[in-house]
């Protein structure tokens, strides 16, 4: 593999995607420049993570610039804490209390750069797909659970913890949908009426067995809206983009769109959403690359980072 990085003023990152059924490394500097890339099954930490050393080993990787890691969680992120970047309290067998951000860096010996998964996706979006060139919005993925990626004024926010936007309370109309929700923390929160799994429960099926015409798919995106809207009228985004399996049906886009315009009644009058909203809605660009890219990305922002403090 030597010769294929051999310019040593050129800038590489290495990215890996940690998610509780897969790992994806990969080596590049964007979408269009993915040099290497290897997916694996996530088994135990030990050898889940001596094969992302070795992938990066196997390819030169003294001279990456910086490894970024966009991880399933919960994660401590707080950099002042004696367990930061490690997976905490995970139901995963094996994988609670496991430093991972440590056990790369030491292994690799390079800058390490560590974000919860779906903030990862949002980077990978600002950077490379549907966020580019702007410096407010927001990331939602829907599929087994909702999670949501705000970035404001240009930085992912963090705050106490990161943002939770899968837990948000939702109207929930009793009468029109008995259904009582799966959150195991709060039942009928956002996440436990809407993700993919309150989908098949409620209507008793797989949510991909359903037919477009099937009103699971009206009520899901009155829900989906109802959780929009909160973050409009709170976070002012200048975009959303929606993600996840949910999403993968067509049907489901237009639906919310005009359900966040019947649910803000002009109140908002911007014409971003009065007149404009398909490019305001919309979904990821980076497809299944999604994940490493943002890995990537966080290498990025981790490398200029550094070089800031240097200069
Ligand atoms: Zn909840």
């Amino acid at each position: 593999m030597k010769g294929k990085l051999e310019n040593n003023s050129e800038k590489i990152y290495g990215g890996i995607e940690a998610g509780g059924t897969k790992f994806v490394c990969a080596i590049g500097t964007g979408p269009n420049d993915l040099r290497a890339r290897e997916k694996f099954r996530t088994t135990n930490p030990k050898e889940t993570l001596n094969h992302a050393i070795g992938f990066f080993k196997n390819y030169s990787y003294k001279q990456l610039t910086a490894i970024g890691i966009a991880s399933f969680g919960p994660l401590d992120l707080n950099i002042s804490s004696l367990t930061f970047g490690y997976i905490t309290s995970t139901p995963k067998p094996e994988w609670a209390n496991t430093d991972i951000l440590g056990i790369i860096k030491s292994a690799l010996n390079v800058p390490v750069a560590i974000d919860t998964d779906v903030n990862g996706a949002a980077l990978g979006e600002y950077r490379f797909g549907s966020a580019k060139n702007l410096e407010n919005f927001i990331y939602l993925t829907i599929g087994t659970g909702i999670g949501g990626g705000a970035m404001i004024n240009g930085k992912l926010v963090h705050g106490l913890l990161h943002p939770e936007m899968g837990h948000i309370r939702i109207p929930h109309d009793r009468e029109k949908d008995p259904f009582p929700g799966l959150c195991p923390y709060h039942s009928d929160c956002f996440e436990g009426l809407a993700s993919g799994p309150a989908i098949s429960s409620r209507w008793g099926k797989p949510a991909q067995e359903l037919p477009d015409n099937h009103p699971a798919w009206e009520l899901e995106a009155h829900y989906i809206a109802l959780a929009l809207t909160s973050y409009i009228c709170t976070l002012s985004p200048e975009r959303i983009i929606l993600g996840g399996g949910v999403m993968e049906r067509t049907v489901m886009l237009p639906l919310i769109r005009g359900e966040v315009q019947k649910l803000l009644n002009n109140y908002i009058s911007k014409p971003e959403i009065t007149k404009n909203i398909d490019n305001y809605i919309v979904t990821p660009e980076l497809g299944k690359y999604a994940g490493v890219l943002g890995a990537i990305a966080l290498a990025e922002e981790k490398a200029n980072c550094e070089a800031g403090n240097k200069s």
